[in-house]
């Protein structure tokens, strides 16, 4: 097997659902120690650690992004209950709706707020605390979910578009920065992915027209991304840190 995870401890966001979730089960099938977290879904959370292996360390965390100080004390829970991590997943996310045409200014200043703190400021505070971890445990791996939407523009949730896009720049930002100290940054852009987050979208009259963006005639599954979630977090990819990999099917290509 080419990607093996033993003896490896990882920690990942948003465990409760979706990406997070097939994350889980993927590193967990990889024989890594797994740590997820959920925000308020604590059956679905639990779900998820039910699906790994029983051999290995399994535990969840309840943890807002958007508080800082449960960022520091959840993240220090976890390295003094796995004795360190060595891989941190930023999967966490929101995709809120605020079209510019027909919201109030004062809902679109709160989407916005809760937009940026969740999917940039709050992904920044656990790069900062699993940053001076691995800084002092000689290295790690972090990899960030971003968007398709950061490239692409998101007309329906253009402050989503903006915090992928500032997550990008932040991650290679602190890949140059902490590539000193043996840790390595990835990001994986997606589009439309199959999950909880989309589900209204691709049922509703629009679900033809987005798989129709892929010539694949499709959207990603969650097991998909986290592929290439576990490539970017394994031994002997160290050299890819501070890429951004598009996982859209071809409906976006950039040069
Ligand atoms: P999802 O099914 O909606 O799940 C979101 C996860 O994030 C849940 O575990 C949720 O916890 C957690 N979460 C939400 N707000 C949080 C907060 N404030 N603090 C901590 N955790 C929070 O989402 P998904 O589709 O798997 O998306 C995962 C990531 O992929 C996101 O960053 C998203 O932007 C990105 N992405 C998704 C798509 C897509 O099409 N689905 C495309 C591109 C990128 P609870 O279950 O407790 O609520």
């Amino acid at each position: 097997m080419l990607l093996n995870f033993t003896g490896k401890n990882v920690f990942i966001t948003g465990g409760s659902r979706g990406i997070g979730r097939a994350c889980a089960i993927l590193f967990s099938k990889l024989k890594a120690n797994v740590a997820i977290t959920y925000k308020s879904n604590k059956v679905e959370a639990e779900k998820t650690l039910s699906m790994l292996d029983s051999d290995l360390m399994n535990v969840m965390y309840a943890l807002d992004i958007n508080d800082a100080a449960s960022v520091e004390n959840v993240f220090s829970n976890a390295v003094d209950q796995f004795k360190g991590i060595d891989v941190v997943v930023n999967n966490a996310g929101v995709f809120l709706e605020h079209k510019i045409d027909s919201i109030s200014y004062e809902k679109w200043q709160q989407i916005w707020q809760e937009t940026i703190s969740t999917n940039l400021t709050g992904v920044s505070n656990l790069c900062y605390v699993a940053g001076q971890h691995m800084i002092k445990n000689g290295g790690g791996k972090i990899v960030n979910i971003g968007s398709r939407g950061a490239f692409r523009g998101e007309p329906d949730h253009p402050a989503y578009g903006a915090s992928k896009a500032g997550l990008h720049a932040m991650s290679q930002s602190l890949a140059i920065a902490l590539a000193p100290y043996n840790i390595s940054i990835g990001v994986v852009a997606p589009g439309f992915v199959e999950t909880d987050m989309t589900s209204a979208y691709l049922k509703s009259e629009k679900g033809n027209a987005i798989k129709k963006q892929s010539p694949l005639n499709r959207v990603a599954t969650a097991d998909e991304v986290a592929n290439i979630v576990s490539v970017f977090a394994a031994d002997g990819f160290e050299f890819m840190t501070g890429g951004i990999v598009d996982l859209n099917g071809a409906s976006y290509l950039r040069t």
